[in-house]
């Protein structure tokens, strides 16, 4: 389970912040974003402003909050890094927005999931930067308002389609992160082997890259397990037959898929036969959470063809059996 991207050790994710690109240079693939990125933080400087409110959406690992990080640090301003479910209340986010210093950067991870009452707190508070506040009921109602610094939201989501209308318009630009290519993997591969001070040849990257799911959470994990594995065998360097022979053992296919995403594909053609799934019928008889496996999973097969949408629920396509080795 440790490939699980849902499942995170403490260990794992502190060791994941030394491997966080600090600086748009160091940051590997998203071309278009980052040179957007570029004249927007130059404008903003050379105008003395904050940025503009950023939504990035995707699945989990692309980079998002590395993104935040990086603006922050770029524009020489603090990050305060939160999620949605821990703004329930509206004095959660109050008491962040009040704290802020001008030009500071605010990540809110899951923002699709605010609750209304913080949302809608959001909306003066990125448009105006204010908080309008009703004290007190009825006839002897008030309003006070509590002016805020500058500040960069940067919203991130899996679901940019679950956002409501009104907070969507207030980003100034909403940017999908894709998935990497390969050699894109292969660099980061190569990025973090630095850090870690672990030889990898370059097929041993390539090798480790191809099986990651387009995705730079997914590729480091990998090499710190295959780095376990080559430590274990007492290999020297991390060449393709290390890294093969490690993510065999891990039940990483040479597609990058782990073993609850041939459970979800082989469940579909066994249990009902390749007909259209919907997702709690699917989540019900793998045991999988529905969510996970809508934000988790679906992205990548559907990416690579393996998983088709219909509107009466998802299909498993004929490249998915053939892979799994279930054509009839
Ligand atoms: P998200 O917020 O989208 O879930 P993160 O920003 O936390 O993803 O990224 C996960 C990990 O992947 C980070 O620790 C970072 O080391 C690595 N990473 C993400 N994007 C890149 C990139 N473009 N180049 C190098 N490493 C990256």
């Amino acid at each position: 389970t440790i490939l699980q991207p849902q499942v995170e050790s403490g260990v794992e994710s502190q060791q994941e912040e030394s491997l966080r690109p600090q600086n748009l240079a160091e940051y590997i693939g998203q071309k278009d974003l980052k040179q957007l990125l570029e004249i927007g933080i130059q404008a903003a400087q050379s105008r003395g402003e904050s940025l503009d409110h950023l939504l990035l959406y995707g699945p989990p690992g692309l980079g998002k909050t590395t993104i935040a990080l990086i603006i922050a640090r770029e524009m020489g301003v603090n990050c305060k890094i939160t999620a949605a479910p821990a703004l329930e209340r509206p004095r959660d986010i109050m008491g962040l927005l009040v704290n802020m210093a001008p030009g500071d950067v605010l990540f809110i991870d899951e923002i699709h999931r605010l609750a209304r009452m913080s949302e809608e707190l959001l909306y003066s508070a990125m448009e105006d930067f204010r908080i309008d506040l009703t004290v007190g009921k009825g006839t002897s109602a008030k309003t006070r308002t509590i002016p805020l610094s500058k500040f960069t939201l940067v919203g991130a989501t899996t679901k940019v389609g679950a956002l409501t209308s009104p907070l969507r318009d207030r980003f100034g630009l909403i940017q999908r992160l894709r998935f990497y290519e390969v050699d894109e993997l292969s660099t980061i591969v190569s990025r973090t082997a630095g850090i870690l001070q672990t030889q990898v040849t370059s097929d041993g990257a390539e090798e480790i890259a191809r099986r990651a799911r387009g995705t730079p959470r997914i590729v480091n994990r990998l090499l710190k397990r295959v780095r376990d594995y080559a430590q274990v065998t007492g290999y020297p360097q991390i060449d393709s037959t290390v890294a093969t022979e490690a993510l065999e053992l891990l039940q990483v296919d040479p597609m990058g898929l782990d073993w609850t995403d041939r459970l979800l594909l082989s469940t579909m053609i066994n249990q009902f036969n390749s007909r259209p799934v919907g997702l709690e019928a699917l989540a019900a008889s793998t045991g999988e959470d529905a969510q996970t496996i809508e934000e988790v999973y679906e992205p990548y097969l559907l990416q690579i063809g393996y998983l088709q949408r219909t509107p009466r629920g998802r299909i498993p396509t004929p490249q998915a059996k053939q892979h799994l080795g279930l054509e009839d």
